[in-house]
C-alpha cells in the first residue's frame, strides 16, 4: 500500500510538473497576442476611472426620467432621450428597432390585516398580476412555508389568501415562489397570493417582481409583502389566530403599445459584419428609479462604446450596444432582437449583458467553450488593476438569451451583485446606492472585454 501511495505521489509529481509547464508554455503564447492590448486596456481604464461621466448620466436617466415601465410614457422619454445623447456622442448607426410591448397597470393598491388587530402591509403588487376588481377581497389566512407545505396543506387553502413565508436564500431558488407560487395556490382554491419578498430582510421594503400565471389555473391577485410583514403573519398563525385580511389591487392590463430597442454602433474597419454586442435593459419596474436594475447596466455598456470612439479606438470587428425594453415582463425586446437579426446571428461573435448590479467585487460571467473561457480569463487579466479579472462560468441573462439560444455563440455577463438584491425590485433602487467609480469599473471591464474580442484576428472560441 505504501509502495504505491510513493508512486502516486511521485507520478502526481510528475503530472503536476508537466501540467506547469504547459501552462506557462500556454501563458508566453497567449502573452504575445494580449500584448497587443495592454495599451488601448490602459487607455481605456485610464480614461473611465479619471471621469464620473458615466454616473451623472446614470444619475441624469433616474433623476429627469425615473423608473422606466413597460407601455409607461416614462420608457418613451428614456428611448427618445437615449438617441438623443447617443447620436451626441458621435456613435454610428444609432437608430431604434420596433417592439410591440405589454402595458400593465398597478393602479392603487393596499393589503390591511384586520384581525386579530389592524395593520397596514408594506406591500407591492406583482408585475402581470390581476386586480381584485371594483371590491376587495376579504378571506381568512393561510401561511404556508414552502410550495411543499401548501400541497401538504391543501385542503386548508380553498377561500383564503395564501401566504407564502418562504426565507430569501439565492434569487434562482427563491424566485419560483413568486413566479409560480400563486398560480398553485389558486389551483387549490386560494382567492390570493402575498409572497414574502424575494430579498434578505431589509427595512420592511416589499420587492416587486414578475408573476407567471400557469394556463388553465385561475388567476389570482398576488402582491409581494414586507418581511417583517411575512414574520409577522407567521407569529400570528403560529399562535393558531385567525387572521383576516382584505386586499386591494386595481391592476390591469391595457391594450399593447409600440415600443423599441435602441441601437448603437462602432463599426469595425475589418469585418463589420461580425458583431460583437453589449447592453442592458431600459425598461425597469415602475417603483424606485431602476438606478441599479438596469439603468447602471444600460449607461456603462454605452459609456464603453463612447470611451473607444473617444480615444479613437477602432476595432476590426463592429461592437453594437443594445438597450432592450420589456426584460421585467415579456423580454419582448430581448425576443425581438433575435428575430429582426436572425440572418446575422451566425455573425455574432459574442453578446455580454450587464444585469445584476455594479457593486463589489464584480466578475465577468461566460457560457461557451473552453477555448473561449480562456481567452476571455487573458483578456480579464488586463483588468486586474480595477478588480475586474475574474471569469466564471456563468453569462447568462434574459435579454441576451433568446439570441444566444438561437445563434449558439459565446455569452457573456458582467455581475457585481454586492447589495442588489437588498434594493432589488423596491423603493429603495435608486442611483445614490451606487458609488461612481462602480460605474467607471463596469464601463472599463466592459470596454476592454469587448474592444479585445473585436478585435482579435480569430474568432472568440475559435
Ligand atoms: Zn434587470
Amino acid at each position: 500500500m505504501r509502495h504505491q501511495h510513493q508512486r502516486l505521489i511521485v507520478f502526481a509529481c510528475l503530472l503536476f510538473a508537466s501540467l506547469a509547464s504547459t501552462a506557462r508554455a500556454q501563458t508566453a503564447a497567449s502573452a504575445a497576442w494580449l500584448d497587443a492590448y495592454r495599451e488601448p486596456a490602459s487607455q481605456l481604464i485610464a480614461a473611465s476611472t479619471a471621469s464620473t461621466f458615466a454616473w451623472n448620466r446614470l444619475a441624469q436617466l433616474t433623476d429627469t426620467i425615473g423608473h422606466r415601465l413597460s407601455g409607461s410614457p416614462a420608457l418613451d422619454r428614456a428611448i427618445k432621450w437615449a438617441i438623443a445623447e447617443m447620436t451626441r456622442d458621435g456613435l454610428e448607426n444609432v437608430h431604434t428597432e420596433p417592439v410591440m410591448i405589454p402595458r400593465w397597470v398597478r393602479g392603487k393598491e393596499s393589503a390591511d390585516i384586520l384581525a386579530p388587530a389592524p395593520h397596514a402591509i408594506a406591500m407591492l403588487g406583482l408585475g402581470d398580476s390581476v386586480g381584485t376588481g371594483s371590491t376587495a377581497i376579504q378571506a381568512d389566512v393561510l401561511v404556508v412555508q414552502s410550495m411543499a407545505d401548501l400541497d401538504a396543506r391543501k385542503d386548508l387553502a380553498k377561500g383564503r389568501i395564501v401566504v407564502f413565508n418562504v426565507p430569501f436564500t439565492t434569487y434562482d431558488e427563491t424566485r419560483p415562489v413568486r413566479t409560480d407560487g400563486p398560480s398553485l395556490a389558486a389551483a387549490d382554491g386560494a382567492v390570493a397570493a402575498l409572497v414574502r419578498s424575494i430579498g434578505p430582510p431589509g427595512l420592511r421594503l416589499p420587492h416587486t417582481g414578475s408573476v407567471s400565471y400557469r394556463a388553465g389555473a385561475p388567476k389570482i391577485p398576488a402582491a409581494a409583502i414586507a418581511t417583517e410583514d411575512a414574520d409577522r403573519l407567521q407569529r400570528m398563525a403560529d399562535r393558531g389566530d385567525r387572521i383576516t385580511i382584505r386586499l386591494q389591487m386595481d391592476a390591469h392590463f391595457e391594450a399593447d403599445v409600440p415600443s423599441a430597442n435602441v441601437v448603437a454602433e462602432l463599426r469595425g474597419r475589418e469585418r463589420p459584419d461580425e458583431v460583437v454586442v453589449l447592453g442592458g435593459h431600459l425598461d425597469s419596474w415602475d417603483v424606485g428609479a431602476g438606478a441599479s436594475d438596469d439603468g447602471g447596466g444600460c449607461i456603462a455598456a454605452w459609456d464603453a462604446l463612447r470611451l473607444m470612439r473617444t480615444l479613437g479606438l477602432r476595432p476590426r470587428r463592429t461592437i453594437r450596444v443594445v438597450l432592450w425594453v420589456n426584460e421585467e415582463n415579456g423580454t419582448r425586446g430581448g425576443i425581438a432582437y433575435r428575430d429582426q437579426h436572425r440572418a446575422e446571428l451566425a455573425k455574432h461573435v459574442m453578446m455580454l449583458e450587464a444585469d445584476s448590479g455594479l457593486f463589489s467585487p464584480v466578475s465577468f460571467g461566460f457560457n461557451g467553450n473552453n477555448k473561449g473561457m480562456a481567452t476571455a480569463t487573458a483578456i480579464a487579466s488586463l483588468l486586474a488593476p480595477i478588480g475586474a479579472d475574474h471569469v466564471m462560468i456563468g453569462g447568462e441573462e434574459a435579454d441576451i438569451d433568446p439570441s444566444i439560444q438561437a445563434g449558439h455563440m459565446p455569452s457573456m455577463s458582467y455581475d457585481g451583485t454586492g447589495m442588489y438584491f437588498q434594493i432589488h425590485h423596491t423603493q429603495a433602487d435608486t442611483v445614490d446606492k451606487i458609488a461612481p467609480a462602480d460605474v467607471s469599473r463596469a464601463a472599463a471591464a466592459m470596454a476592454v472585454m469587448t474592444y479585445v474580442v473585436a478585435d482579435m484576428p480569430t474568432r472568440l472560441g475559435e
